[in-house]
């Protein structure tokens, strides 16, 4: 029960509209500026307004942006599974103050949204279960949620950078925030607030209010931005679970369905909450890599040798090795995907339009991976049993021969705390890429980055493609 994704994002969407907010569709996964690999945040796509690039159309915008955390500063890959909280592929729900209204503004309508009634179009959660962060230099965000909201000051926390100043990238807009968190109870974990709380479990974050007030240059330097703004974050999937009383993102109605289909296909149960229990961590990871990769492929990343292309490979083949782990022989792509599609389709009706294109890249993944995946696993399996570091040739052989990126053999080779030596890893490809340079100087032969283009090619034929997307943003 509660509400369903469509209709949290609509009531987000509806909340901010009727404060004068032009609401504006959500960018694409791969992003216009080239600082980023994926749109990590829905403030990525209105960046030229932040820092003065251009002047916004609106001075004030709502929006539920598909982002993709799998890469560069924000990575949460190695998180999904093992967290109730990290997906790759997730829905940042945002309102933006492009030089307009500031913190005061901000601050009591979020918690008008969070803790306002249904009836009224609020969230109806509970203000006494809310915990506030603030930047431990921010006496102003204090005193709004303290003397203006009234949130009792042993719930309002003061924390460092590392949680409370916001970064786009390594450049980029950038300020203090200030994260709205629930508490979730003593079965969660220790009292004590956010602060007392690192790993995030108990005292849930949801919402990430960012004071946007510097542009950071690639030598660290910060200058201000020529005007303060606002930028928020609320994640969908966990409002979601929190308004659909349940304890993480798995157990949403977005994540259900896809739990269901690794379930029917591998044959095996997932325990609910278990963290610990393989199969089950096996199976979210299924789920969850079949829905961002479907995101990616919809939005024209293809599974290639470099880029984004290279990440949603390595998504992929995480998610099919688990598969071969789980003793599945048989595809498990196809029915993960066309489940994705069905789950996502009616707020992105793009991915339902590319339904057999989606399909078709992500099985033939698959399928590649599928060849050398057995051979590839015995090999590291003999290599693990032999000593506590895995040497660079062999992971590099992994690599080249087998197709296993490094963070594959570097997360198999973890299960058995077994280190991978990454300066030999690294020499071996140095030596190769100065090969690959010589033998294409040689043949005149093109450049490998066009490989995710040429699969496609042979698959779909080359007016299929070129009606669906444009190469060049793949390389950027
Ligand atoms: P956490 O500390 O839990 O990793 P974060 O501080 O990295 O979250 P922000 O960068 O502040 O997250 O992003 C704003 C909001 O987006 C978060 O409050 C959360 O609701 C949501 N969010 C962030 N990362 C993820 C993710 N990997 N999966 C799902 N939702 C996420
Ligand atoms: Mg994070
Ligand atoms: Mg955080
Ligand atoms: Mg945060």
């Amino acid at each position: 029960d509660g509400m369903n994704a469509d209709q949290l994002r609509q009531s987000f969407l509806d909340f901010f509209a009727a404060k004068d907010h032009s609401v504006v569709p959500s960018a694409s996964l791969i992003p216009h500026d080239p600082t980023v690999m994926f749109t990590v945040a829905g403030m990525v796509p209105f960046k030229p307004y932040f820092v003065g690039d251009e002047v916004p159309p609106y001075q004030r915008a709502v929006s539920s942006q598909k982002c993709a955390r799998a890469g560069g500063k924000h990575n949460d890959l190695d998180d999904v599974g093992r967290t109730k909280r990290h997906l790759v592929f997730f829905e940042m729900m945002g309102n933006f103050s492009f030089g307009d209204y500031f913190k005061e503004a901000i601050i009591p309508w979020s918690w008008d949204l969070v803790t306002g009634s249904p009836e009224s179009g609020g969230w109806g959660m509970d203000g006494d279960r809310m915990w506030i962060t603030v930047h431990e230099t921010d006496d102003e965000a204090e005193a709004i949620w303290h003397e203006q909201v009234g949130v009792p000051m042993n719930r309002i926390q003061r924390l460092g950078d590392k949680d409370n100043f916001w970064q786009m990238g390594d450049t980029g807009p950038c300020g203090p925030c200030s994260e709205i968190h629930i508490d979730r109870g003593p079965e969660f974990g220790p009292d004590g607030g956010p602060l007392g709380d690192p790993a995030g479990d108990r005292f849930m974050e949801f919402w990430n209010l960012v004071f946007m007030q510097y542009n950071q240059a690639p030598d660290g330097s910060r200058t201000p931005l020529p005007k303060p703004s606002v930028d928020t974050g609320a994640g969908l999937e966990r409002i979601l679970a929190l308004l659909q009383g349940v304890d993480s993102v798995w157990e949403t109605d977005l994540m259900v369905p896809l739990i269901d289909t690794a379930q029917s296909i591998t044959g095996k149960r997932t325990i609910v909450g278990d963290y610990d229990d393989r199969d089950s961590f096996a199976m979210r990871v299924l789920a969850e890599h079949a829905r961002s990769s479907t995101m990616l492929v919809s939005d024209g990343v293809f599974p290639s040798n470099e880029g984004r292309g290279y990440v949603l490979r390595r998504i992929i083949r995480r998610a099919v090795r688990y598969a071969f782990l789980l003793g599945t022989e048989q595809l498990v792509m196809p029915r993960l995907v066309e489940t994705a599609i069905d789950v996502m389709g009616n707020a992105y009706p793009d991915v339902v339009k590319n339904r057999d294109f989606i399909v078709g890249v992500l099985t033939r993944e698959e399928e590649r991976f599928r060849h050398t995946l057995k051979t590839g696993l015995s090999i590291l399996d003999d290599e693990l049993t032999t000593g506590d570091s895995l040497s660079g040739s062999t992971a590099f052989v992994l690599h080249d021969t087998y197709g296993f990126p490094l963070e594959l053999t570097q997360e198999i080779a973890g299960e058995r705390e077994v280190e991978v030596d990454l300066a030999g890893f690294e020499a071996e490809m140095t030596a190769q890429r100065e090969r690959a340079k010589a033998a294409r100087k040689d043949s005149g032969a093109s450049d490998e980055r066009l490989d995710g283009y040429r699969e496609v090619v042979e698959q779909f034929g080359i007016t299929e493609f070129l009606g669906y997307t444009d190469v060049s943003t793949q390389s950027r």
